[in-house]
């Protein structure tokens, strides 16, 4: 066998997954080639596998330096769940616990130790010695950039690592890390003296974290809202004072949730038992200020919210990537305010330091712009890490709100009359007040006389904001460069005013929030699946998501296996907890199938196991899948719809996707005569983006699904 068939079993076999993450696999390659790395993966991206699985490989024992206590245990008891001999050495245990792990290292009876680096002793001859007993094969450094007093957690202890490959120059190091800018990365290698080392570094994308920024108008009461459609879920709520999480806990507390707070003012003890808690599922909600999440490793995380705007992009993306470290859908919601930016510019000014404050204000302008900005969320964060990005993803609250196009004109032309009648002198401001007579104190006495004064009223001051946005980026208007940028009218903007020319811009819809997924797994299954799966780690006293994920369990819920050989198809299943687990959790699923009717649906596994890191399969999801099969199996749109729970243009838009790709016929839902017709004023409207336009050309007796799924067609064809 290859070494690549080799560790792809391995994968399979100890972890239960059927495909490689990211850089997984080269950089297990090249860790068993025996190289030096340096792998850069953003949190969640599966870095614990890049050394776990070579420890299972080599023989001897793998050693690991981690900085986090709660984590070490989480990642032991998971490495055991999985069957594999593992255990960790740290202060929090007694002298007789540590001897007693000792002993099974020196017997050759741990695949992998995990060492906190405090436990180094200043004189660490005796420590290497110690390692030299205990024939290591591997060294994992976690959290490397700790060793780098230019990252931002920079760790002392770490520094005894610097010796490790002068008393171990042969054996290969491994060192871990989700965030190192170039100087950090630089300064790993060099203070670990790697030899030659291979460096990896991931994409920051995270494809399963939808973005949504949104505007804060009563933040709780939006949120209560969120919270009631995801009431098993777990999550983070972000806030910024002390205060306000314990209020905020109190008020969710008070409405049926099961929350807690967590703060830098609370005492060791009872932030490590809320931690706890919450790893245990017996907290779902944290409500917390940034001090909570370094040590934190639940991967069923599935919702990040920022209940007050953070003060930098790099906090808001560490802080959201906390989020579906499992790979399943997960949301990062903000609830932003122009005030709250306000309010945080006062606070960040640094005594003494002009030139932090500087960097700090600039990096909180940059939040703003983000928040602000009309274009995809993902593309804006990726770019401003560095990373190039499309400008669609498909799963942000830009993406996902239904643009459509409007003839604006009349409103252009307002505007463009109110820059004439106040001699083009003025900014946007002034000038969507006069057009709404608003701030009445600011406008000039003799501007309130003008025939313009007041003719904006139906227009909201944002989408007059929106509208001036738009004519400038569509050159239909000019701005001066200084600070003022006064609307001036161009060649563009005369025609306009003469009638001319017509204004048609993409508008956002009113009230156009983002639609969410329909959640694709039975419902009900999913939480007799969550109590199996409680009982069992309340039996082995473990985190529940340590025996599987919640990706796993909705897996189940989705493709409902009825045999151990197709629950070794759903992805966290390896042989081994088939093998411990299987019997309890597929009784639990073919009860429910007998009772509701329901068959296997193992056939569309496929796209799951292929629910890979492109943004582009989204298009297929797995809720798509089911509509597809049912659909095939000879059901109506409106029996899917029924049998689904869904509506039935929800179900239009699932089919309408397979007709773009080209895997379902057109014939299949409009006549060819109708067909043609449809076809020809799409051309005619000159768009694809709405259909009412559409709609509008054609004769009432056309509906709306017909020409979604048309313009689907259309698509597939050109
Ligand atoms: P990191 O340390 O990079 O933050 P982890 O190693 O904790 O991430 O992995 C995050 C989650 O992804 C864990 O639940 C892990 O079991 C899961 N995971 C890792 N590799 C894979 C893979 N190849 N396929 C599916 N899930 C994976
Ligand atoms: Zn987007």
């Amino acid at each position: 066998m290859s070494l690549k068939q080799q560790i792809h079993q391995a994968l399979q076999h100890h972890f239960g997954y059927s495909q490689f993450r990211l850089s997984q696999q080269q950089i297990i390659e090249a860790v068993l080639d025996g190289n030096d790395v340096l792998a850069i993966m953003p949190t969640g991206g599966g870095k614990s596998v890049c050394y776990q699985l070579p420890a299972v490989l080599l023989p001897g024992i793998t050693i690991v330096v981690s900085p986090l206590i709660a984590l070490m245990k989480d990642q032991v008891d998971g490495l055991l769940a999985n069957g594999i001999p593992a255990a960790y050495l740290n202060s929090s245990q007694s002298q007789a616990e540590q001897q007693n792990i000792i002993v099974k290292a020196l017997n050759g009876d741990l695949k992998l130790l995990y060492i906190a680096p405090e436990r180094i002793p200043a004189n660490s001859a005796a420590f290497f010695d110690f390692l030299r007993k205990i024939n290591p094969s591997l060294f994992a450094i976690d959290e490397a950039h700790c060793i780098s007093s230019w990252g931002h957690d920079f760790r002392p202890e770490y520094l005894k690592l610097a010796v490790l490959k002068d008393v171990f120059p042969h054996l290969p190091v491994i060192a871990l890390t989700a965030s190192a800018d170039d100087l950090t990365q630089k300064d790993i290698l060099e203070k670990l003296a790697l030899h030659h080392p291979q460096v990896f570094v991931s994409s920051f994308n995270r494809p399963n974290i939808y973005y949504y920024i949104r505007k804060k108008k009563d933040a709780l009461g939006q949120m209560s809202k969120y919270l009631a459609q995801h009431p098993d879920d777990s999550g983070i709520i972000y806030t910024l004072s002390r205060a306000s999480t314990e209020s905020l806990a109190e008020k969710l507390r008070g409405q049926g949730y099961m929350a807690a707070c967590y703060h830098a003012g609370m005492d060791s003890g009872a932030r490590n038992r809320v931690q706890e808690q919450f790893q245990r599922d017996e907290v779902k909600i944290i409500v917390a200020t940034i001090a909570f999440g370094m040590g934190i490793d639940k991967s069923n995380v599935r919702f990040v919210i920022h209940y007050d705007v953070p003060k930098n992009l790099e906090g808001y993306y560490q802080e959201t990537g906390r989020a579906g470290r499992d790979g399943l859908r997960s949301d990062a919601i903000t609830y932003y305010s122009a005030g709250d930016i306000m309010k945080l510019k006062g606070f960040i000014t640094i005594d003494g330091n002009p030139q932090q404050t500087s960097i700090a204000r600039k990096k909180l302008d940059q939040m703003q712009e983000f928040c602000e900005s009309e274009c995809c969320r993902r593309q804006y964060l990726l770019q401003y890490f560095g990373e190039p990005a499309p400008a669609y993803c498909g799963s942000c609250d830009y993406c996902l709100s239904s643009l459509e196009e409007k003839d604006v004109t009349i409103d252009a032309q307002k505007l463009l009359s109110a820059i004439v009648r106040t001699g083009e002198r003025y900014g946007p401001a002034y000038l969507i007040d006069l057009l709404r007579a608003t701030g009445a104190d600011k406008i000039l006495p003799a501007h309130k006389e003008l025939k313009t004064y007041g003719v904006g009223k139906s227009l909201k001051k944002e989408e007059w904001q929106w509208l001036v946005k738009q004519m400038l980026q569509n050159h239909m208007l000019a701005r001066t460069d200084d600070q003022y940028g006064t609307l001036l009218l161009n060649d563009k903007s005369r025609s306009i005013l003469k009638g001319e020319i017509a204004v048609k811009l993409v508008m956002k819809k009113e009230n156009a929030e983002a639609q969410e997924e329909d959640a694709v797994y039975e419902k009900e299954l999913m939480k007799t699946l969550r109590q199996v799966r409680q009982e069992i780690a309340d039996a082995q006293h473990v985190p529940s998501y340590n025996i599987l994920a919640d990706s796993t369990l909705a897996d189940m819920a989705t493709f409902l296996p009825q045999k151990p050989e197709e629950l070794l198809l759903i992805s966290g299943f390896g042989d081994y907890k088939v093998g411990r687990y299987g019997t309890a959790f597929l009784k639990a699923i073919k009860d429910y199938c007998a009772s509701h009717n329901l068959q296997s649906r193992m056939p569309l596994v496929k796209t799951k196991r292929e629910r890979s890191t492109a943004p582009k399969e989204k298009k297929l999801s797995n809720t798509m899948q089911v509509t597809f099969q049912l659909f095939q199996d000879g059901n109506s749109i409106v029996e899917i719809a029924a049998q689904r729970n869904m509506s039935p243009t929800t179900i239009e838009g699932h089919l309408a996707t397979f007709v773009e790709n080209g895997e379902l016929s057109i014939t299949k839902f409009v006549e060819k005569d109708r067909l043609a017709t449809i076809l020809q004023v799409i051309k005619q409207s000159g768009q694809t983006i709405a259909l009412k336009p559409i709609k509008d050309l054609l004769s009432d007796e056309y509906t709306y699904g017909e020409i979604r799924l048309a313009l689907a067609y259309y698509k597939y064809v050109n």
